[in-house]
């Protein structure tokens, strides 16, 4: 898959038992757009991202990107064919890898072989300016750089699709500013589409170009962040 993939959702619906969670979203997302998912503590942001990750199958509907069919009731596509790399709130790092053989996995994955593989994870490393910490194991870093090894392990395989689960909620406020935008920053360079999910309404504006708030499992408005210092039109 190129690195250019857009994402479409027509009439998804999930549900808990009967306990229905997304109602028939219609979303279309822009090959290389950000978008930020915002919205208040259980309006089903993470339960769309999980279908997006084909973690979740919908109850009714399709999930596309670009041309290619992911998901639909009672089928989908794995997480591991779908060209996607996952960054989460918990980073989710191996701890018995250093950090190098950490961000190399998803390449193994792939049969990258040995050189090329070396090579990319000190690519992405330094994209992330962690190029130094290479042999550490993660439990000898800080929770920024532990979600930076994260964000290198994401891209490193240059997917085309990035999802975010409130990556930055476990960070200080200072350092969550900082990081979301070097993400920002990083994100737009490598031109992949990106869904980031999260509470914080300043985080959606640092980071994305549009802004689709939920609420009670339904798109409540959807917004164009119009400049750089996030003015929301
Ligand atoms: P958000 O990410 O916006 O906080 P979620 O997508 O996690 O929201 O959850 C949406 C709704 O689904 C909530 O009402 C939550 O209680 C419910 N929910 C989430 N996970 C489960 C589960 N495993 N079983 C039953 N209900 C769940």
């Amino acid at each position: 898959m190129s690195a250019f993939t857009d994402i479409r959702l027509e009439g998804v619906s999930y549900a808990f038992g009967t306990h229905t969670v997304l109602n028939r979203i219609d979303l279309s997302i822009k090959a290389g757009s950000i978008v930020a998912l915002l919205g208040p503590s259980g309006c089903g942001k993470s339960t769309l991202l999980r279908l997006l990750a084909g973690l979740s199958e919908p109850k009714e509907g399709h999930v596309w990107f670009g041309e290619r069919l992911v998901a639909k009731s009672g089928w989908m596509l794995p997480p591991e064919a779908r060209d996607i790399g996952m960054v989460f709130q918990d980073y989710a790092l191996w701890p018995h890898m250093s950090v190098a053989q950490n961000v190399a996995f998803p390449l193994k994955m792939r049969n990258v072989p040995g050189g090329e593989r070396a090579q990319r994870v000190r690519q992405a490393l330094e994209r992330v300016g962690l190029a130094e910490f290479a042999s550490r194991k993660p439990s000898g870093l800080s929770g920024g750089q532990q979600q930076r090894v994260a964000l290198a392990r994401a891209i490193v395989a240059e997917p085309g699709i990035l999802l975010f689960d409130e990556p930055l909620s476990n960070l200080d406020s200072a350092l969550r500013k900082s990081l979301c935008h070097e993400m920002a920053h990083l994100l737009r360079a490598l031109g992949t589409t990106a869904v980031y999910v999260t509470h914080d309404r300043q985080e959606a504006q640092w980071l994305a170009d549009r802004i689709v708030h939920l609420d009670g499992g339904e798109i409540a408005s959807v917004r164009t962040v119009t400049s750089s210092s996030g003015e929301i039109a």
